[in-house]
């Protein structure tokens, strides 16, 4: 009876508890620490981690094992400046005219599968069609793999301007487009097309504080919002609990978005000393997208990829950005990990790290920004960025060893979102 009774007991925890998954890590990487720790087990729990224990712990029962102990294991990666809906290519501009939203929506699913399978479990989506609040609801219901998002909808920016969707068209094709496309003109518009993308579930802002390189503009640096406009906009956004990222090239946008209270400058190409003493008084975290900069000024050399008035942009600014992430990181100025995918191929996310440790930065500090660092700036340190006891079971594996050959971020080999294995793990 006893033992029967035993019996029931372990068959009850069976039930109440789901299936423990251990993965031994031959190398588990701390980005929080900043250290390598050598054989580890992880313990999995349904969707969340159970224990990180040291050593190869034995596994009872029903338990499963996944053996990477030849691997490097890190927490899942994140991307904070992506678009998943797109990915450049020749004659870009024809598709605005052919594609229609289910289009884009497929295309996005096909990028956001490339984007898991390459280790990024978690991504910052900033500026599409709006297609990805849908997206973003099919992956977390299961329906499509993909990381989990956080996307922008439609980014914010003004008349003629970095995010205007008609630049560049006949006059009357041109239109007045408004708040409900995110062009915004003064303060009332700023306000009205915050909360439209509330109201759509968007889960960030993105605001166009400059002009920028890939757009059918003159202007590729200068401010475009003033004040009161970025103001507006940031203090509405809080109300909804939204964070805002800003894309900034020139020194001028860079420093009104950090006065008006942004989260984040993207690419921050010319920041200046003001700048970046602007930046680590106000905590802003900068992300760098060196690998779009460099992307884009390779295409910008084949003949006829870019209309000319991009080419000359883009060969331009491309080239500055990582100068401008070393001067950033020496500086001591925040850094959270970001590339603009959809600029350049989805899925080579990991040449980032390539160039910020180029740039000086080192191995371990390159992860560490694209998991502790990005999380807290997505704002999701709770659930993610960390291989630690509670949190969400995202946990990727590469093959080699990083810190010897940061080209190893490139060769990832096991994935696991969420508790469920997307790749390796055999
Ligand atoms: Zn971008």
């Amino acid at each position: 009876m006893r033992k029967l009774l035993l019996c029931m007991a372990v068959l009850g925890s069976q039930w109440l508890y789901a299936q423990k998954t251990i993965i031994y890590c031959g190398k588990l990487v701390d980005p929080k620490n900043l250290q390598v720790l050598s054989e580890m087990s992880v313990v999995v729990e349904g969707n969340k981690i159970a224990g990180v224990e040291k050593g190869y712990i034995s596994a009872t029962g029903a338990d499963k094992v996944i053996d990477l102990k030849k691997l490097t294991v890190m927490p899942g990666l994140i991307d904070c400046h992506v678009h998943l809906e797109d990915e450049i290519s020749p004659n870009d501009f024809e598709k605005h005219f052919k594609l229609n939203p289910a289009d884009h929506a497929y295309l996005a699913m096909g990028n956001a599968d490339s984007t898991l399978l390459a280790g990024f479990t978690t991504v910052r989506d900033l500026g599409g069609s709006g297609v990805n609040i849908s997206l973003r609801n099919a992956i977390n219901k299961g329906l499509v793999p993909g990381p989990r998002v956080f996307t922008a909808g439609k980014a914010l920016g003004s008349t003629g301007g970095h995010g205007d969707p008609t630049n560049g068209l006949r006059e009357d094709l041109m239109g007045d487009p408004g708040p409900s496309v995110g062009v915004v003109n003064g303060v009332d518009e700023c306000i009205k097309a915050v909360r439209m993308r509330y109201k759509e579930g968007v889960d960030v802002i993105k605001v166009m504080s400059t002009g920028g390189v890939l757009s059918l503009e003159k202007d590729g640096t200068g401010a475009q919002l003033n004040d009161d406009e970025l103001k507006a906009l940031v203090a509405t956004a809080k109300d909804y609990g939204l964070k805002v990222a800003a894309h900034a090239h020139g020194a001028e946008g860079i420093k009104r978005a950090i006065r008006a209270g942004v989260a984040s400058i993207e690419h921050g190409t010319y920041m200046d000393d003001e700048a970046i003493q602007l930046f680590k008084e106000r905590g802003t975290y900068f992300v760098p997208t060196i690998t779009a900069g460099k992307s884009v000024a390779d295409s910008a050399k084949k003949p006829g990829f870019f209309p000319a008035v991009i080419a000359g942009k883009a060969q331009a600014v491309g080239p500055l950005i990582q100068n401008t992430f070393a001067k950033a990181y020496k500086a001591g100025v925040k850094i959270a990990f970001g590339t603009d995918a959809g600029v350049y191929k989805h899925g080579k996310n990991w040449m980032e790290f390539v160039y910020m440790n180029e740039a000086g930065m080192p191995p371990l500090e390159t992860i560490k920004s694209a998991t502790v660092s990005a999380a807290d700036l997505i704002g999701i340190s709770d659930k993610v960025g960390t291989i630690e006891t509670g949190k969400l079971a995202d946990i990727i594996a590469v093959d080699g060893d990083p810190v010897a050959d940061i080209h190893a971020m490139g060769k990832v080999s096991f994935v696991m979102k969420n508790g469920v294995v997307y790749k390796g793990g055999k």
